[in-house]
């Protein structure tokens, strides 16, 4: 006779899934749970789910605990399933709470690791520059101008992209950072920031664009994905880009992926680029052109499925083709 203490102990102890993978059941995690083929029954398609405490096939509707689990698989009676679990018949309450007590230490020291990683992450977001919200720039540098738009012109930037800054969060920010006005490129993980005044920022090496604390220099907008991709070398191209295709209702066909400039490799995330068609709208001058020359042999050597580079006239780029078109 196995006491109910040890039992409950056992169920604490041993989870459906540390079971099923002792079984070497092939699971594969789904966010909090785990899906399989069901060992119950003969199924193609995984129907056996494997949750915190318990398990269930949507399939034969096998359905039970740890304990049933350990039984089912090892083609056991209960009680000997739960020997087989470590649980003893001379198991007092004492024993069991005591190892009860020693589960939820090791659970709780667990959960403040967790939260001591979450704390982390946070810590590392509030270090990005804090972003003006809404249309008007507050910063001391921009104390006479008024909008976006008027800041979007002092640089060159392409209307399109404060009215992108509407369509899509985040697109692009004006803020104050390392004591400039600046305006900043971004998706959801890399971002770019260049000084408003065209110069470049003061520090070791300088560049044109700079990322931001938090980001790392790599090309904004490309994930893995099927989609085919526009590549382009600065952040105005990205947005105008961005804007070009909003405007026919694309956006949704198209990956724009800004390289941050001209001289920039793609490298590691050359990978991103296999199987997928790749466009590439080069500058229409001399940086420009070596520039997409290069981006085509890495892209192809990734075994990308199709690789176009669209020449622009002399002197032009992606931002005067934006513009025509949407005048048009
Ligand atoms: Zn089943």
């Amino acid at each position: 006779m196995i006491p109910e203490e040890a039992i409950a102990r056992i169920k604490a102890e041993n989870s459906p899934v540390e079971v099923a993978l002792s079984h070497n059941l092939e699971l594969k995690k789904k966010g909090t749970r785990w899906l399989g083929r069901c060992p119950f029954h003969t199924e193609k398609t995984p129907s056996f789910n494997v949750y915190a405490d318990y398990a269930h096939c949507y399939s034969c509707g096998w359905n039970g605990d740890s304990i049933k689990l350990e039984a089912g698989l090892s083609d056991l009676s209960f009680p000997k399933a739960c020997l087989k679990l470590g649980a003893t018949e001379s198991e007092t309450a004492e024993d069991v709470a005591e190892r009860l007590k020693r589960i939820e230490e090791r659970r709780q020291r667990q959960e403040q690791a967790e939260a001591e990683r979450r704390g982390e992450n946070k810590a590392k977001r509030a270090r990005w520059p804090q972003f003006f919200l809404g249309l008007h720039c507050k910063g001391p540098d921009c104390e006479e101008i008024g909008d976006l738009k008027t800041l979007a012109r002092l640089r060159g930037i392409h209307y399109a992209g404060p009215w992108l800054t509407e369509q899509v969060y985040g697109t692009l920010r004006f803020l104050i950072w390392k004591g400039h006005t600046a305006w900043v490129v971004g998706d959801r993980t890399a971002a770019a920031a260049r000084r408003l005044d065209g110069k470049l920022w003061e520090h070791g090496t300088p560049h044109k664009s700079d990322t931001l604390p938090g980001s790392e220099k790599h090309p904004i907008g490309l994930t893995k994905g099927s989609l085919p991709v526009i590549l382009i070398e600065g952040e105005p191209d990205y947005l105008a880009t961005l804007a070009r295709l909003w405007q026919k209702g694309q956006h949704e066909q198209w990956q724009v992926v800004c390289m941050l400039g001209a001289g920039a490799r793609l490298g590691r995330h050359a990978a991103k680029l296999r199987d997928r068609e790749v466009v590439i709208y080069a500058h229409g001058e001399e940086a420009g052109r070596a520039a997409a020359d290069r981006w085509k042999d890495e892209a192809t050597f990734a075994g990308a499925k199709s690789v176009t580079v669209c020449d622009l006239p002399d002197g032009q780029d992606i931002n005067d083709l934006t513009e025509k078109e949407i005048a048009a």
